[in-house]
């Protein structure tokens, strides 16, 4: 009867479909792995039409139904998340995840900012998000963090709030809070076609099959661990193992362990990878055990990727010598999903970031004036077929646009943001500036100094610097990204002090730690008399990087 349902709910629309109703077709198998045990898909999907139904209790669903409602989230690294995912797409509402190391301040300002109806918690974040809810009047729902017996009746299913959904493709999926160069941080809205696109796209590039299973390790407030490493086992009925969070001796262990079930795919950010190499450094010395590591991952592990944020080409090549992988490395976005990728077969090219993914569209262009006007001039433009290159523009470098239906619907609640943010022609203009050469795209950093990768996070330096004005020693602040072989870019922040005044690291981490997420915190501090400005009262950031 499950497998009749899942026909009768893929039927709502022609082919744009949410995960969970692919999930009737897998029953029994194990989805999750988690530091509760093992949950089914039915489980799964049991827990979550229960939930569901209580969204729809709180919510009072028949006359809110399918509006769009935003539910946000806060759950661990668990079955828990995948569950309140999958019941506020059940009740018709957009998944507006929170991330749990976020301080309360953050956690408030997307609760508000996304007009969420509902908050929805585990017990362990009950205490920390319930006074916030309380304050901005919005309700909580606990959800429990196992249990289910996975009796999922067909007819409790079909009955659903889902009933009255006609079709999925224009409907908000989810919204992920993204920094920019300027005010706080976006929620991107992408919408269940756009996440199709993104999750289709890597199951068929990458090769998912039901007999994979990966180690989650990232957090899930990002599209990187929502989807890349979320939603595309689970749309092709593979197995999940999820970590509270990442710590190296217990990667290494799962990596290397011939337990069932055993790791065939992992992804992670080049700081993970380069943290992996600290600790095999210093743990495994012995010849023999670098043998058998070596042996045991090129037999078992089918694919290594690597992804948001630049992997240095030294991180990769010493991947390579421990472990026979070379590191895939694909580039993506929030706004955009993933959009390009070095092949599952064939040559990587180290430093690039490969070609386009099945349905994404590419160009990379120059913007020039044009009879007064502002126009482009397009260097490379290309998709999964090949790509097209302006003669004599061949390695020039631009800004790199990117169009096709991954790419998300908008800015919440930011209209005009959302317009800036495409061309004319609807390409979204990524902000990152690359080339395409020797067949493949490389990413030559951000447009702007203003935005930092550190360890896969995206930092806005002007948010940094909007916090540390706060503090009482700091006069003037300039927050700079410079290069760092672990973290990709590290957090620097040059500051001018209050006359007499001291201020170390610790000093400020102590400071931040109830405002700031914790990878936005600066860990290195440079005082200066005077932060160098010019007579705009600039900031020339990249002159501060070079000193
Ligand atoms: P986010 O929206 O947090 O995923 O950040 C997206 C940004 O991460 C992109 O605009 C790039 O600046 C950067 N990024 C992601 N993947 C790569 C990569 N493989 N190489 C270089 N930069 C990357």
């Amino acid at each position: 009867p499950l497998r009749a349902l899942h026909t009768s709910w893929a039927t709502y629309s022609s082919d744009i479909t949410p995960v969970f109703t692919r999930a009737l077709a897998f029953g029994d198998k194990v989805a999750i792995v988690d530091q509760n045990g093992t949950h089914t898909y039915r489980d799964l999907l049991g827990r979550s039409l229960r939930l569901s139904q209580e969204i729809c209790r709180v919510l009072e669903c028949s006359s809110r139904d399918l509006k769009e409602e935003r539910i946000s989230f806060l759950c661990p690294n668990d079955a828990s998340y995948v569950v309140a995912q999958w019941a506020s797409w059940m009740s018709g509402a957009i998944a507006v995840p929170l991330y749990r190391k976020h301080p309360v301040p953050e956690l408030e300002y997307v609760i508000q900012d996304s007009q969420s109806a509902l908050v929805i918690a585990t017990q362990e974040f009950l205490g920390k998000i319930t006074p916030s809810a309380k304050k901005l009047g919005v309700p909580v729902l606990q959800l429990a963090q196992s249990g289910g017996d996975g009796a999922t009746s067909p007819a409790a299913l079909q009955e659903g709030p889902l009933s009255n959904c006609s079709s999925w493709k224009d409907r908000g999926a989810m919204i992920i809070y993204t920094s920019g160069t300027t005010g706080r941080p976006k929620g991107v809205l992408s919408t269940h076609e756009n996440v199709q696109a993104v999750t289709t796209g890597l199951v068929e590039k990458w090769e998912w099959k039901q007999e994979d299973v990966i180690l989650h390790v990232l957090p899930l407030h990002h599209v990187h661990g929502v989807v890349n490493k979320l939603l595309c086992p689970l749309w092709v009925g593979a197995t999940c193992i999820m970590f509270p969070e990442f710590n190296a001796q217990m990667v290494w262990q799962k990596l290397l362990s011939s337990e069932a079930p055993r790791v065939s795919v992992f992804m992670a950010v080049p700081t993970i990878y380069a943290k992996l190499m600290e600790y095999y450094d210093e743990h495994f010395t012995q010849p023999q055990v670098q043998d058998f590591i070596r042996a045991f991952c090129k037999e078992n592990i089918r694919l290594m990727v690597s992804g948001s944020a630049a992997l240095p080409v030294p991180v990769l090549e010493k991947w390579e010598s421990i472990t026979g992988h070379t590191l895939l490395e694909r580039y993506g976005m929030t706004e955009i999903g993933m959009a390009l990728s070095n092949p599952l077969h064939g040559v990587r090219v180290p430093g690039s970031v490969g070609t386009p993914l099945p349905g994404v569209e590419v160009c990379i262009a120059s913007e020039i004036l044009k009879n007064g006007a502002r126009s482009y001039r397009i260097h490379a433009q290309g998709d999964e077929n090949g790509t097209q290159v302006t003669p004599g523009l061949e390695g020039q470098e631009g800004e790199l646009l990117v169009r096709g239906p991954s790419v998300f619907r908008e800015y919440w609640n930011r209209p005009k943001e959302t317009m800036e943010a495409f061309t004319p022609d609807g390409w979204f203009r990524t902000g990152d500036t690359a080339a395409y050469q020797d067949g493949v795209y490389w990413i030559k950093g951000r447009t702007s100094v203003d935005i930092i990768k550190n360890g896969g996070f995206k930092i806005s330096a002007l948010e940094v610097e909007r916090h540390l004005l706060a503090h009482p020693h700091i006069t003037d602040v300039a927050v700079i990204g410079p290069r760092d072989m672990v973290w990709g870019q590290r957090v620097s922040a040059v500051v001018q002090l209050r006359k007499g005044e001291m201020l170390s690291v610790k000093e400020l981490k102590d400071w931040a730690r109830d405002t700031m997420a914790p990878y936005s915190i600066p860990t290195e501090l440079i005082v200066v008399e005077e932060i160098p400005r010019n007579q705009m009262g600039k900031v020339n950031k990249k002159e501060l990087l070079q000193r």
